[in-house]
């Protein structure tokens, strides 16, 4: 098993969707990373900020998970990040309503002394430069640094976010965002131009249309699981992620054959978060739970043909 290093934002959300509303709520990045990778039961750490508003039962939240939380600044006289958003119909696609940065906007991470030896980090979305600044606090380059991001951060911090992106070696992203990261339309070429940017790995989700995992010439797609009901997609994306880099962490294989299990694991959490508002069903995941809809999963995607 290798330690994980999770970063990323700890906030509050406010969400609307077709079918409800939400007031503040607990959100962020490194939330849904963290309680999508405590399915793996790895050894992890969550490096991010709050303010004196957070309330202590939602970090204890990631904690009671096993999430190592001692990387989590609270700011005492800060706010914490603010985050709302609105989805349209199709529920693919949303507004951002608000980002308010607050204490996210002074802050300088700080890796847990014995985190520092961690094989995997995922650097999950909030500033490039924190992103890096985690990056450059480890004691050896990671095994492996997987890298998720957003059009928030290309609209005001392209050239940071271009320096981080080169040293890392996965990128998760969604396919909007690659589309304007590169400026192709086609998700193909658009995931080549991500390799020149540096990952080796590139993955591209794709909301209920699944996801893909480039590596060279090699292409390995994974649909989303089809669901009756989708609540709130806010952190599909995260768990995703959290999923992906949480099993990668547990088997300590990072191959690319490996990885495609890791989108699989990643597909299926996501298909779980976005059935309750917020992180309601992460929180309360069962291990049966996942494994029934891991066999679903398979079944959706097993077919044998016989090719003469
Ligand atoms: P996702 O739906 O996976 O893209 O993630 C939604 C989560 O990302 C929400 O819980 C937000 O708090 C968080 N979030 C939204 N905007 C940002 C941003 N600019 N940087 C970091 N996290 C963000």
């Amino acid at each position: 098993m290798s330690k994980l290093v999770i970063v990323g934002t700890v906030a509050f959300d406010a969400i609307e969707t077709p079918f409800g509303k939400t007031d503040k709520i607990l959100g962020g990045a490194a939330t849904y990373i963290g309680l999508s990778a405590s399915n793996f039961n790895v050894d992890a750490a969550a490096v991010s900020v709050v303010g004196g508003d957070f309330p202590q039962e939602y970090l204890n939240l990631l904690k009671d998970r096993g999430i190592n939380i001692s990387g989590i600044e609270i700011v005492k006289e800060g706010k914490t990040f603010f985050w709302s958003g609105k989805y349209h119909n199709d529920m693919n696609s949303r507004d951002t309503l608000a980002t308010e940065l607050n204490v996210l906007e002074h802050f300088n991470p700080v890796v847990p002394e014995d985190y520092k030896d961690a094989e995997i980090v995922m650097l999950g979305n909030l500033h490039p430069l924190v992103q890096q600044g985690v990056l450059d606090q480890m004691n050896n380059k990671p095994k492996l640094a997987i890298l998720d991001t957003m059009n928030f951060w290309m609209d005001i911090a392209l050239s940071d976010l271009l320096n981080v992106i080169k040293n890392v070696d996965v990128i998760t992203i969604n396919d909007e965002e690659a589309r304007q990261l590169t400026g192709e339309y086609s998700l193909v070429v658009a995931a080549q131009k991500i390799h020149e940017m540096g990952p080796k790995y590139v993955v591209i989700k794709k909301g209920e249309h699944g996801a893909l995992l480039f590596h060279d010439d090699n292409v390995f797609y994974a649909p989303a699981l089809p669901l009756k009901e989708v609540f709130d997609p806010t952190g599909a994306g995260d768990t995703f992620a959290g999923g992906f880099a949480g099993y990668l962490a547990k088997t300590g294989d990072i191959s690319f054959e490996n990885m495609k299990n890791a989108v699989i694991y990643g597909s299926t959490l996501a298909s779980f978060c976005v059935e309750k508002f917020g992180t309601e069903r992460m929180v309360n995941l069962k291990d049966n739970e996942v494994h029934k809809r891991l066999q679903q999963f398979k079944d959706l995607t097993q077919f044998e043909i016989v090719l003469e």
